[in-house]
């Protein structure tokens, strides 16, 4: 069920339970601002979640509220995670859902990466 993303934060979303270790996740990279998972449903022979480790809704919400060192953290943590799967130099798709008419799920920013195969037009439809 797509979320509203101007709602507050939900400090029990999915996301936020695996910040905290109480649900296990399939981490692949992990440092003081950014967690790295394989996404349980994948939609391409790589799939991989990046989540920042404050409490923000959506790209949205990180972008307006986040601290230069959050943002700085992040972006770079995503960076480090796409070179170490090897997708930089074959070529990957990054993406990010943000509220109802983007079909964002989960109501912690998480941005998808995308990687091992062509991967097509970037809309499926218009
Ligand atoms: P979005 O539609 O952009 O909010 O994407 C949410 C993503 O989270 C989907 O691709 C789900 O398959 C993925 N997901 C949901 N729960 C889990 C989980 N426990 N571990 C890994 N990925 C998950």
């Amino acid at each position: 069920m797509p979320i509203d993303a101007t709602r507050p934060y939900d400090p029990d979303n999915i996301f936020a339970r695996i910040l905290r270790g109480e649900i296990a996740c399939d981490r692949v990279y992990e440092d003081d601002h950014a967690l790295a998972f394989r996404d349980i449903a994948p939609q391409a022979p790589q799939h991989i979640l990046v989540i920042p480790k404050g409490a923000f809704v959506s790209w949205d919400d990180f972008s307006a509220r986040a601290s230069e060192a959050e943002i700085a953290g992040f972006v770079r943590a995503v960076g480090t995670v796409a070179r170490a799967a090897g997708l930089v130099a074959p070529g990957y798709r990054l993406l990010a859902n943000v509220g109802p008419q983007a079909g964002q799920e989960v109501p912690h920013l998480h941005v998808h990466l995308f990687g091992g195969k062509p991967l097509g037009p970037m809309l499926a439809s218009r």
